[in-house]
């Protein structure tokens, strides 16, 4: 199905895996958090190493999410989280 070579772990010396976490980002103090995200995740730590496609994704995201987040802060606005969602993730294979 793939021919991408499965990325390995330099600290854990093990083979990554292809699965959905969470990518997490703060700046001044606003976090976004995007679930369901697929990245090689090493089994070790969990720690994610995103496609460069799902990167160019997540930046456009992000920003329009940071944007809101810091307009309700400068209006001082009572809710100060959201969980947005825009349907079911898709099953997605390995990257080609
Ligand atoms: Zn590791």
């Amino acid at each position: 199905m793939t021919t991408t070579p499965v990325p390995i772990c330099g600290q854990h010396r093990i083979l990554k895996e292809w699965r959905p976490t969470t990518f997490e980002y703060s700046d001044e103090g606003v976090s976004v958090r995007v679930p369901n995200v697929y990245a090689w995740v090493c089994p070790e730590d969990g720690e994610a190493s995103f496609t460069p496609e799902t990167v160019d994704e997540l930046i456009v995201t992000v920003r329009e999410l940071l944007d809101t987040a810091r307009r309700a802060r400068k209006r001082r606005s009572v809710l100060t989280e959201y969980f947005v969602s825009a349907g079911q993730p898709l099953p997605v294979g390995s990257p080609a």
